[in-house]
């Protein structure tokens, strides 16, 4: 049996080292908790989707994946062969009642707008808490707040997204613009077709994903925290008081514990009584090293929806959405469509140089069918905390995550309406 019970300090088991594990562990910590963080991989190793999303901590983040009229253009994305999403017919069916769901949330623009405003409260201050945490953990240099650029063809092409504008507006977010010669005076390989960008002026990317979280887990463990290897496999009960998080190699005594297994997290939700909704969108890099040409900045390519962010040694190119299973193998076919839009998107990147390396990855967004992610009690014990279901935006809204959990694991009143983030919300379809 393993003792982690500390006399002096409340003991919280942190289920999942991915971004949101470890930042939440870190506000458990400078809470006065004792934290273990307990991942059957290393800390935003490759088996964590914290390892290889896009790199964007994005405050404007704020609009839902799920719009009206979107399903309009699933048609048209599936015949694309370099398109942004794809969804075999057995999927389809096997993931019914999630993409129905999906597009009830997506159904009104009231609902947006009410899904927009709620995600905007989590996206809040994400920069300044990161920021915070990369200096403590000596990491300020992997934190690049050089603002987040979308390229467009044209500015008419941007001013199309006139709802997304009018919601973005009405919270107080102001883009800046850049036209083309600012543009190619900041990214001097892009493609000349690109000749308008969109700039959200606070936000930051990470120049190295994995390596923040590896500096998030080393400073935990400077402060007296631990990170051990270990799959959890459930929970014991003393009553109603939580007594230890069992593993497939040990047991973990603990007071509260907080689930933050990303995309893996159903199962344990289910045995502490959360039937929640959430599904893997499957989402794709390359990451491309030794290449003589590349990005200077972070950027999207609007058109075809991904980003490219340096990263150690070269860029890499996230993107892409595949609805399946979780256990499903990859079709790493989506990862090279990633390449197609490297070279569409830097026309001098030259990939047969004998010095060229590409590594593919799959990673999975945890996704709920509103956009918002999966905060609050567990029904069964006040002692379990969810902490997961971040979709697209778990850099961006681990930070208001972190404070929200170490509010609730202190019998406080988190600063944001957790409502929206119930796990019982699936009971029923969302009325927003
Ligand atoms: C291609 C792509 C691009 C993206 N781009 C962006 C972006 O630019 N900006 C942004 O904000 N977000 C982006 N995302 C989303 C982002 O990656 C996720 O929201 C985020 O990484 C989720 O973090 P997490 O900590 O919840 O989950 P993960 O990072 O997946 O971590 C979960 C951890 O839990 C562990 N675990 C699983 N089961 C157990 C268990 N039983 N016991 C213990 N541990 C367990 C896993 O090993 C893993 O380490 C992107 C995602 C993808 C795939």
């Amino acid at each position: 049996m393993r003792q982690a019970m500390s006399e002096a300090k409340r003991t919280t088991v942190v289920i999942g080292a991915g971004i949101v594990g470890l930042t939440v562990a870190l506000e458990l910590q400078a809470a006065g908790h004792h934290v273990v963080v307990v991942d059957p991989g290393s800390p935003g190793g490759r088996q964590s989707a914290s390892y290889g999303h896009g790199a964007w901590i994005n405050p404007a983040s704020v609009m839902p994946t799920s719009l009206p009229g979107l399903w309009k253009q699933v048609p048209g994305m599936m015949r694309d062969p370099v398109g942004p999403f794809y969804i075999s017919r057995l999927d389809m069916v096997r993931l019914l009642p999630w993409l129905l769901r999906f597009l009830w949330a997506g159904s009104s623009w009231t609902k947006v707008e009410t899904f927009a405003r709620q995600r905007f409260e989590l996206c809040k201050g994400a920069v300044e808490h990161h920021a915070a945490l990369a200096e403590a953990a000596g990491a300020s240099g992997m934190l690049r707040r050089e603002g987040l650029v979308t390229v467009f063809r044209s500015r008419e092409i941007f001013a199309r997204g006139k709802k997304d504008a009018a919601i973005r507006e009405s919270l107080g977010i102001q883009l800046g613009e850049l036209d083309a010669e600012a543009l190619r005076a900041r990214e001097p390989d892009l493609a000349d077709g690109y000749t308008f960008a969109s700039v959200v002026k606070d936000g930051a990317y990470l120049a190295d994903t994995a390596g923040y979280c590896r500096a998030l887990a080393a400073l935990l463990a400077s402060r007296g925290g631990e990170v051990i290897n270990g799959r959890a496999l459930d929970f014991e009960f003393d009553g109603d008081r939580l007594a230890a998080v069992r593993t497939d190699n040990s047991r973990i005594d603990c007071d509260t514990a907080v689930l933050a297994a990303g995309a893996h997290s159903l199962p344990l939700a289910r045995k502490v009584g959360d039937r929640v909704s959430m599904a893997s969108e499957r989402g794709y890099h390359v990451q491309i090293t030794g290449a003589a040409a590349g990005p200077r900045h972070s950027l999207i390519l609007s058109d075809g929806k991904v980003a490219i962010s340096p990263q150690p040694g070269g860029f890499r190119v996230a993107g892409q959405v595949e609805l399946a299973p979780i256990d499903k193998a990859p079709n790493w076919r989506r990862a090279d469509i990633m390449l197609h839009h490297a070279k569409r998107g830097i026309p001098a990147l030259d990939l047969g140089l004998p010095e060229v390396r590409i590594d593919r990855w799959m990673g999975h967004r945890p996704s709920t069918p509103d956009g918002l992610p999966v905060v609050g009690y567990s029904s069964r014990s006040r002692h379990v905390i969810h902490a997961f279901g971040h979709g697209h935006a778990g850099p961006t809204m681990a930070p208001a995550t972190a404070r929200a959990v170490a509010a609730l694991a202190q019998g406080r009143t988190p600063a944001i309406d957790l409502k929206p983030c119930s796990p019982r919300r699936f009971r029923w379809f969302n009325r927003a």
